[in-house]
């Protein structure tokens, strides 16, 4: 509920004014058990910042979170380590999240250890070869080390660390952007495979929209630290209210919509989220934009059955 994260940012030459980034500003969303949010953006719309956060891997300015009716921003000790077992993170990429000095074996063991899960060596390598084989890495692999595999196979491993605590949880950044295409829809699926199986709720971050369609139930568009709209995943491709959320997806081909649909260009540049627009923060690039739109900053609201879109003229924006 209305998290935010501010970064300092460098004050200009001169200047004494203290600049703050707004990564993320604002943002209240609400996540079912079992359901994968899909949250869509271009680079530095504060998908990420928003993603850890949540986890407090790095700890939000203002707002709170709430899970399962408990304030995970103001726990701490036991109670703290308690809910970190049930909320976990896979990384975009599988090279830089590896420690290369641990084997396979010790990498997935390590969330285990640390929540001193098993009293035994030999409880925690059962454990940990039934997760291997799970996620299709072969036990054999338990003491090699990172180098050894693929993209694709390294991915497994991270996929493997993030599930072996049993989480109801999982912030997927990026997880399949570093992979090639072929490897993509393979990774997709071992997570579909682990949701059904498990009954894990994801937070799944992408700039691929296709990506997000095949595997989001809901998905939530940002734009400079905002929430511009939030729908059921039919409802926000087929009828995107929020003209942002419609250049997006004009610019994707979408094979059952041979239409007559024209590309959206958007003009100018991403603003910096050191000095956001005033009003409603897309409007420096929005061209559906009026007089208001720079002045008063539309809420985030209710436009029917859930469907929610931060516009003044939402509704009125699909013709
Ligand atoms: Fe565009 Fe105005 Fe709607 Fe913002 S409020 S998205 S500038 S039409
Ligand atoms: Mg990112």
């Amino acid at each position: 509920r209305h998290l935010r994260k501010l970064f300092p940012a460098k004050s200009a030459f001169g200047t004494r004014e203290k600049k703050f980034i707004k990564a993320v500003d604002d943002v209240s969303f609400t996540l079912n058990p079992r359901e994968t949010l899909g949250v869509v953006g271009e680079s530095g719309c504060g998908k990420s910042t928003m993603g850890r956060s949540v986890l407090r891997l790095i700890e939000p300015t203002d707002g709170e979170i709430l899970y399962k009716g408990q304030d995970f921003k103001k726990a701490s000790g036991q109670e703290l380590r308690r809910m970190r077992a049930e909320m976990q993170i896979i990384f975009q990429d599988p090279y830089a999240s590896l420690n290369p000095r641990m084997t396979i074996g010790e990498i997935i063991a390590e969330p285990l250890n640390i929540q001193k899960r098993y009293g035994s060596k030999e409880e925690t390598r059962e454990h940990v070869l039934k997760v291997m084989e799970v996620v299709g890495l072969n036990p054999k692999y338990y003491n090699r080390y990172p180098h050894e595999f693929s993209g694709g196979q390294r991915q497994r491993i991270g996929i493997a660390r993030s599930i072996v605590l049993g989480p109801s949880l999982v912030v997927c950044d990026e997880p399949v952007s570093a992979l090639d295409v072929s490897i993509q829809s393979q990774v997709l699926n071992l997570l579909r495979h682990l949701q059904e199986s498990m009954g894990m709720a994801y937070i799944f971050i992408s700039h691929n929209l296709s990506v997000i369609r095949h595997i989001s139930d809901r998905v939530m568009v940002m734009y400079l630290g905002h929430v511009v709209e939030l729908a059921d995943k039919k409802q926000l491709y087929e009828n995107p209210s929020h003209p942002y959320t419609q250049a997006l997806l004009s610019a994707i081909p979408l094979p059952e919509r041979h239409s007559t649909r024209k590309k959206i260009l958007l003009k100018g540049d991403l603003p910096s989220p050191a000095d956001p627009p005033s009003g409603c923060i897309f409007h420096t690039r929005c061209f559906m934009a009026q007089e208001i739109c720079s002045v008063e900053k539309p809420e985030l609201k209710d436009i029917g059955g859930g469907h929610m879109c931060a516009c003044h003229f939402c509704g009125g924006c699909n013709q």
